[in-house]
């Protein structure tokens, strides 16, 4: 194989070239990345970066040199228009190239607020991009009002950083509650409880009507009538997989690119990796919104393209930071009856949330439990399930349940 050529320059690309070089790939080998930007740690973005409490450089994956000294050739800012399965090219502004195989590491794109309801005016951020944040950042004051549509755990970490600074803070969700497509109702309360003691106006089951304001957004109506004045507005309303290419280079879709077991696209020569490709779980398919998960199927495609001929097992882990409190998720809880839960026994204000179908362990939300997540992690991990009493039962040390 002469040049393998990866479009998408987030967490997956960057591990798919980074892992091609460590297992002795060793002809030419490129990167192409609409972003003006190395490649970049996503989770900081809107947690510690947004907070101001961590450098621009730190976000990078790897300097600049790495890839140099891996021959790795970066092309960033440079948007792909098109690729051809059967010539075998991809097309930018500059010209075409060619490639023996390809993988698409295009990720996500974040749902944006419709212009019809005033998702076009200043003041209006999503919470993607360093770009994105770069813009938002300074926004965030303490005398601003922030308007926050989406309870998902985008919406909610922006919810804490302007809490934490200050700012006031208003958070609809459309759904009757907070965390709908990923988590439990426990989960949900223990974290809408949570912001309202920091003093976040949460509002459920609430929608927006529209934004209102001359240039600038410097108002909100809701759909029950209420109006809002506010400096600001973040959309944290979930992303869509950026499958532009693959369909118009007519892939097979489902929920994003489909892949198979070892990662191959519908096209021959054609690899997909992250949060761009749905794959096979469980007897059907899922597509994961997860750094680690991205990070492994990257490894596993990588691996794939050089003859391994790997089934990749899903990683389906999760963190997110909100004020004082470090969750952490194991699992995919697709399918769940029933819900333990485990209260405080491991650590001061610990508490974790056991997902079963059955007598059967599907995931786990720790809050501030590290060591239930470890517990609940490597249970997940060998296909074994607790006992559902003893999890629920404070007297039995957690390290027992393995
Ligand atoms: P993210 O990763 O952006 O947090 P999720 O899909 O987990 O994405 O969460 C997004 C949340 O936003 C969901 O709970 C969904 O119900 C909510 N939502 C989507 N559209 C709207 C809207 N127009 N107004 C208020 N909430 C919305």
């Amino acid at each position: 194989m002469d040049h393998i050529a990866v479009i998408g320059a987030g967490q997956a690309g960057a591990s798919v070239v980074e892992t091609l070089r460590k297992e002795g790939y060793d002809g030419r080998l490129t990167l192409w990345g609409e972003e003006p930007e190395l490649p970049y740690q996503r989770p900081p973005l809107s947690k510690a970066y947004l907070l101001g409490e961590m450098a621009r450089e730190r976000l990078h994956l790897r300097p600049a040199a790495f890839y140099e000294e891996n021959r790795v050739e970066l092309h960033l800012g440079t948007r792909i228009d098109a690729i051809d399965p059967d010539a075998r090219t991809l097309t930018h502004a500059g010209g075409t190239e060619g490639w023996d195989a390809l993988v698409l590491a295009t990720g996500s794109a974040p749902r944006r607020l419709p212009g019809a309801v005033g998702g076009d005016l200043d003041g209006v951020f999503a919470v993607r991009t360093l770009a994105d944040i770069d813009a938002l950042a300074p926004h965030i004051r303490e005398d601003g009002h922030l308007l926050v549509v989406g309870g998902g755990y985008i919406g909610l970490e922006a919810a804490a950083v302007a809490r934490n600074r200050g700012m006031r803070v208003t958070l609809l969700e459309a759904a009757p509650r907070l965390l709908s497509r990923v988590s439990c109702r426990d989960t949900a309360t223990w974290f809408a409880d949570k912001h309202r003691a920091m003093g976040v106006d949460i509002r459920e089951a609430a929608t927006l009507e529209r934004l209102t304001g001359d240039g600038h957004v410097t108002g909100a109506t809701l759909s029950d009538g209420t109006k809002l004045s506010v400096d600001a507005v973040v959309a944290g309303i979930g992303i869509v997989p950026s499958t532009t290419l693959a369909e118009a280079a007519g892939l097979t879709l489902a929920d994003g690119i489909a892949v198979d077991a070892q990662g191959r696209t519908s096209a021959d020569g054609i690899w997909a990796a992250g949060d761009c490709c749905s794959f096979p779980h469980r007897g059907g398919r899922v597509r994961l919104e997860s750094v680690p998960h991205a990070i492994h199927q990257a490894e596993t495609v990588a691996r794939n393209l050089l003859g391994a001929a790997e089934d990749y097992v899903a990683k389906p882990w999760f963190w997110s930071d909100q004020y004082d409190v470090k969750l952490q998720i194991a699992g995919l809880n697709t399918g769940f009856d029933r819900v333990i839960v485990r209260d405080g026994s491991d650590i001061e204000g610990g508490r974790s949330h056991w997902y079963f179908a059955g007598d059967r362990l599907l995931a786990v939300d720790a809050m501030n439990d590290p060591r239930a997540y470890m517990v609940g992690k490597r249970l997940i991990e060998a296909g074994r399930s607790p006992d559902p009493d003893a999890v629920a039962d404070r007297a039995v040390p957690i390290k027992s349940l393995m």
